[in-house]
């Protein structure tokens, strides 16, 4: 398992069958960490891209961060993690830059891509969101010229962070929870550690961590599940069986109870 492709490097075989992308290292853990542990799980292929180094981070330094994300990746069972350099705190969105995204879209063919949700308190959020969401569709212009063949996925989900967002579906991540808080404390430098001498900041206290489980625990309330992650989706997902995934909403329901 390689944990890092340069975005330059062409490998042979680098098709999967789920890309999630983050504005800085450490986003996909936390929004959608346990979805992609979920997935590899059951044998599916994710990759990971990171628009940018997190160069502006109060903590830790892109060589640092780097070495966490590759521990990050493989924790969660990723098959690799390319890192863009599109300018943490001003992401960039000129064409230049969607060419790098719409190329490494093309490199990976996922039939879906996270993203997050282009609706956020952190301005790279929203501006990578929609970075995405537009390459994504771009990828698939046979016409737009790359290194590499076309290629659309089926669709793009987006991940929420910081605001409340109603979501489109959730995903059971209560069997690989412990997988995502791990895949998050290997980003020693930017979470709680009682040794570190650095500034604390919003994300370094316990507090925040806590903040993390609650949340999942929130989503997984409302799924009836212990652990789930929130995702949103511009068209719905076909059920081909609603009752079937409703199941177990409303345990030890009775016909004419209340
Ligand atoms: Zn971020």
């Amino acid at each position: 398992m390689s944990d890092r492709v340069s975005p330059t490097s062409a490998s042979p075989s680098t098709d999967v069958d789920v890309l999630a992308v983050g504005a800085h290292p450490d986003d996909v853990e936390l929004t959608c960490g346990g979805t992609l542990a979920a997935f590899a799980k059951r044998g599916l292929r994710t990759a990971i891209l990171d628009l940018t180094r997190g160069e502006a981070g109060t903590r830790g330094d892109p060589a640092t961060r780097a070495r966490e994300a590759a521990d990050a990746a493989r924790i969660l069972g990723a098959a690799f993690r390319v890192t863009l350099d599109l300018g943490d705190g001003g992401l960039r969105t000129d064409r230049a830059s969607e060419l790098e995204v719409i190329d490494v879209v093309r490199r990976c063919r996922p039939r879906l891509v996270i993203a997050p949700l282009p609706d956020d308190r952190h301005p790279d959020h929203v501006r990578a969101g929609r970075l995405v969401a537009d390459a994504a569709f771009y990828a698939g212009l046979r016409t737009l010229a790359t290194a590499h063949p076309a290629h659309r996925p089926q669709q793009v989900v987006y991940v929420p962070s910081h605001f409340v967002a109603d979501p489109t579906f959730l995903v059971d991540v209560s069997d690989v929870f412990e997988t995502k808080l791990e895949a998050i404390r290997a980003y020693k430098s930017q979470f709680h550690d009682a040794a570190s001498a650095e500034p604390q900041t919003y994300i370094s206290t316990p507090d925040f961590l806590e903040g993390v489980v609650a949340q999942a625990r929130s989503f997984g309330r409302m799924g009836t599940v212990a652990y789930a992650e929130a995702f949103v989706s511009r068209r719905p997902p076909t059920l081909a069986d609603p009752i079937a995934a409703f199941e177990g909403y409303e345990p030890g329901f009775e016909r004419g109870s209340r």
